[in-house]
């Protein structure tokens, strides 16, 4: 398999070459953890940036953060049937649609097309509310298809409502859910709006890999991700840069710089915490260039950082963070996917 590898950053080792890295990435059973960028953009339509959400591969773990619109097809193009239906845990940082629009996509997209297990959603109070929602909105489809012969197993939800702590420990794989700043203020005074509700940020620990999800927030020198992010391989933010001008779309643009994180805000993060690797995702607006996040990030935090795009792939493999392309393997039918043998 020949892979496109845009950069290799190597923390311990001096050298590594295309063939380890490619090594790395074909390994399917060791320690090896997988991130691939469905959705970078935000509530804003953009054909280059999709909704938020990241695809994450940790050995036979295979669960999203976040699922945003387009990511059905974002995760098809990723890894055919076998991903759509391989996933079986939705992390969700909270309850904006850009987050969580395709979220039923993951429940019966996942089930149709052959995921036989409960589909897990753990997500900020109010995702059982939402989730109750869905499953009743949807009760007609799922009756329907279990009547002309679809198997029932896989349209069960295990919904869990969480808030700070460890919410998941299995296999290797542990979760930690936070607290961001993201719940509406009043702008002249900075006073909550009275919103119930939180909103989370997680970070997900892999056989001594480490990476840091912010969620939506607008970072402050109290933000909790200064703490809980500290050194790990990836701190992936979310970015904000300002509208200029003052026409009303300018204007109804930048209301939400009080509950996202410009730059400059990012860049005091990414300065104390000190990851191995910073990353830019759910960027706003979607057409900000790399080069504009970098130069007005610099000023601020001058170590190493990634501005992701749609498809982008870093794979963290012993002390080496890969950074290339997901290869597209979209193109098969349902028909010679052999997804339901396998299971
Ligand atoms: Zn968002
Ligand atoms: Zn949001």
């Amino acid at each position: 398999m020949i892979k496109k590898i845009l950069s290799v950053f190597t923390i311990g080792i001096s050298i590594i070459t295309a063939a380890i890295a490619q090594e790395h990435q074909v390994s399917p059973d060791n320690d090896v953890m997988k991130l691939t960028f469905l959705g970078t953009g935000a509530p804003r339509p953009s054909t280059e940036r999709y909704g938020p959400s990241i695809y994450v591969e940790a050995g036979d773990h295979k669960l999203l953060v976040d699922a945003g619109p387009g990511m059905r097809e974002r995760l098809f193009e990723a890894g055919g049937f076998e991903a759509i239906s391989g996933v079986d845990h939705v992390l969700v940082t909270h309850l904006h649609f850009d987050h969580t629009v395709s979220i039923s996509s993951a429940w019966l997209s996942g089930w149709l097309f052959g995921r036989r297990v409960p589909l897990r959603i753990q997500g900020p109070a109010g995702i059982k509310s939402m989730m109750d929602n869905i499953k009743y909105a949807y009760q007609w489809d799922v009756d329907y298809r279990v009547m002309v012969g679809v198997p029932k197993e896989g349209t069960e939800l295990i919904v869990d409502e969480v808030s700070d702590g460890v919410i998941f420990n299995q296999g290797g794989l542990k979760i930690t859910a936070f607290q961001v700043e993201h719940m509406p203020i009043d702008i002249p005074s900075g006073k909550l709006l009275g919103l119930r509700g939180e909103t989370l940020g997680f970070r997900i620990d892999y056989k001594g890999h480490s990476v840091l999800f912010s969620g939506d927030t607008r970072s402050t020198e109290k933000s909790e991700i200064n703490n809980v992010g500290e050194g790990v391989d990836l701190l992936i933010h979310e970015v904000q840069v300002p509208s200029p001008g003052a026409t009303p779309e300018a204007n109804l643009a930048n209301v939400s710089l009080s509950v996202h994180s410009t730059p400059e805000q990012v860049g005091h993060v990414f300065a104390k915490t000190k990851p191995k690797m910073a990353v830019y995702s759910h960027i706003i607006p979607p057409g900000t260039t790399a080069a504009e996040l970098e130069r007005d990030t610099k000023p601020y935090y001058d170590g190493p950082l990634t501005v992701a795009h749609d498809m982008m792939e870093i794979i963290l493999a012993g002390d080496d963070i890969i950074i290339g392309e997901r290869e597209r393997q979209s193109d098969g039918k349902f028909e010679d996917s052999k997804v339901l043998e396998e299971k």
